[in-house]
């Protein structure tokens, strides 16, 4: 049998959390020996590639659901928003921090400034945008919104958006300069690169089937998915950040924290169009309002994106119900997660989100034509030969036991960690990629509880306003802002 490699940290998975969590450990203390394993032939294949995700640097500037309309027709509560647009503004900082130190490339390899719009149709969405546009206006991180229900204005700023409507229809559009488009992708490959340079290996091909507690650690068995032979790894550590197979791991580990949760997959598809005439005409990332019935992942946005240096547009995404967790996972991901003790919220996740359940089986089953309506809604004179349909990732919502012993369903993310902090892995899937680093500052908290005091002033350096509420400081939100947009080339 061949010896176990012994390691502090084994982080599975190739994705841009255990590459921003590496980064961190290997910067906080170099001495630490690091392994990432994953199951693919390369890092960034699932949710972290960009043709798998839609790019947009969630800070909340166009997304409708981080900031749910008031059931009274008062101004919404810019609470959540504010959140998320303060999470992302750390990983500006940090992505910014690593340009800097050269661990990341040309930001323009990874980032780009692609102003953020919202639009809407019809009486009620109008109202409630300009509502959600006077509470934010005010805000220091939203600074510089506007709106207008005024056509030639919209088309000014998205030009297809306009072109073959009727002059009468009542829409309106709010938008941001400061929105971006983020290739997640390219991130993680560049931070396993650097990696590599400071000793930590990235092995691939290699999946970890098997998670067994030890006295001082963790008994990890790799599996080489070429050969089938299989290795031991002895950790004092693990992070499991292995996208939708993190409950399955989770669940290997026997760690009681992960007991009670189970995961609700929603896959997802794009509409691409590469015409240069199309793509020189549309600027921007166009989120509108979710359809009756559909998850608030699935509001529809036409975008540009920008990957490898090629801009192209994105439609979608087309949610779907397929049962795996991962887009290279199984069919059987979801039987294979069940257990005594998820099995009622399984149920109830179930029986209380029939309208969900059948939202996707109709999404899945909805003809060309149909999805190519929806485009229609926001490009009126979309013609079907100049998109493609691509195959997007697959999101593994969170579904936790409630107190009542039922389930709730879940759309943000969740780190589960054991309470000795030896063994953490991250459910679910938004706002995900763009909060990436304080989702890892999460992690650090939890799993490195002696260490992080005294980690705390080169993480300063790294993230300047760590700890602070950015937007209650208005010098320090534009300040904030423009720093992070100059290191980034915005
Ligand atoms: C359709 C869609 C649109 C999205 N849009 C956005 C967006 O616009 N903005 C945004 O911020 N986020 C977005 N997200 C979410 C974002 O993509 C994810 O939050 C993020 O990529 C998750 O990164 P990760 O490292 O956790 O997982 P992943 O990138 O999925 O990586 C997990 C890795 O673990 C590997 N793995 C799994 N099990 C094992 C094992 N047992 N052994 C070894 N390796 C294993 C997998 O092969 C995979 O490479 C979107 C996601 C989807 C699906």
């Amino acid at each position: 049998m061949p010896k176990p490699e012994k390691v502090n940290v084994a982080l599975v998975g190739g994705g841009i959390m255990s590459a921003t969590l590496a980064t961190f450990l290997k910067l906080l203390d170099p001495s630490m020996k690091l392994t990432i394993f994953e199951r693919l032939d390369e890092v960034a294949l699932e949710s972290s590639n960009p043709w798998n995700n839609a790019g947009t640097g969630h800070a909340a500037l166009c997304e409708l659901n981080y900031m749910p309309d008031s059931k009274d027709g008062s101004l919404p509560s810019p609470a959540k928003a504010i959140q998320i647009n303060e999470q992302f503004q750390q990983s500006r900082q940090f992505w910014s921090y690593l340009v800097e130190k050269k661990i990341l490339g040309d930001p323009r390899s990874f980032i780009h400034a692609t102003p953020h719009m919202t639009f809407v149709r019809g009486d009620k969405d109008v109202d409630y945008l300009e509502r959600r546009s006077k509470v934010l206006k005010s805000e220091p991180l939203f600074s510089g919104f506007e709106f207008t229900t005024d056509h030639k204005q919209i088309a000014k700023w998205a030009p297809l958006l306009i072109s073959g409507r009727g002059p009468k229809e009542k829409i309106a559009a709010t938008r941001i300069d400061s929105g971006t488009d983020v290739d997640f992708g390219a991130i993680t490959r560049q931070l396993v690169s650097h990696l590599a340079k400071q000793g930590v290996k990235t092995q691939t091909s290699s999946e970890v089937v098997g998670v067994r507690r030890i006295p001082d650690g963790w008994h990890l068995t790799v599996k080489d998915t070429k050969t089938g032979e299989k290795r031991y790894v002895l950790a004092d550590k693990v992070f499991v950040g292995a996208g939708g197979w993190a409950l399955k791991l989770l669940q290997k580990a026997r760690i009681p924290e992960a007991k009670g949760y189970g995961l609700f997959p929603v896959s997802g598809s794009f509409l691409q169009t590469t015409n240069p005439a199309l793509v020189a005409k549309h600027k921007a990332k166009v989120y509108s309002q979710a359809s009756v019935g559909a998850p608030p992942m699935s509001v529809p946005h036409l975008d540009t994106r920008v990957v490898d240096g090629q801009a192209s547009l994105l439609f979608g995404p087309f949610a779907g119900a397929v049962p795996k967790f991962l887009k290279f996972g199984s069919l059987l991901d979801l039987p294979k997660t069940i257990r005594p003790s998820n099995v009622i919220p399984y149920l109830s996740v179930a029986v209380r989100n029939l309208s969900l359940v059948k939202y996707l089986v109709g999404e899945l089953l909805k003809s060309k034509e149909a999805q190519f309506e929806s485009l229609r809604d926001f490009a009126p004179e979309a013609k079907p030969e100049d998109w493609k349909l691509i195959v997007a990732g697959q999101r593994a919502q969170v579904i936790k036991r409630d107190p009542k012993g039922g389930g709730t369903l879940q759309f943000g993310t969740e780190v589960v960690a054991s309470a000795d902090g030896t063994i953490a892995g991250l459910l679910g899937a938004s706002p995900g990629a763009s909060t990436s680093v304080h989702i890892m500052l999460d992690v650090l908290q939890r799993c490195f509880a002696d260490e992080y005091p005294g980690w705390q002033n080169s993480l300063k350096k790294m993230i300047p306003t760590i700890g602070q509420e950015i937007n209650a400081d208005k010098k320090l939100a534009a300040e904030v802002l423009k720093r992070t947009a100059k290191a980034l080339k915005l």
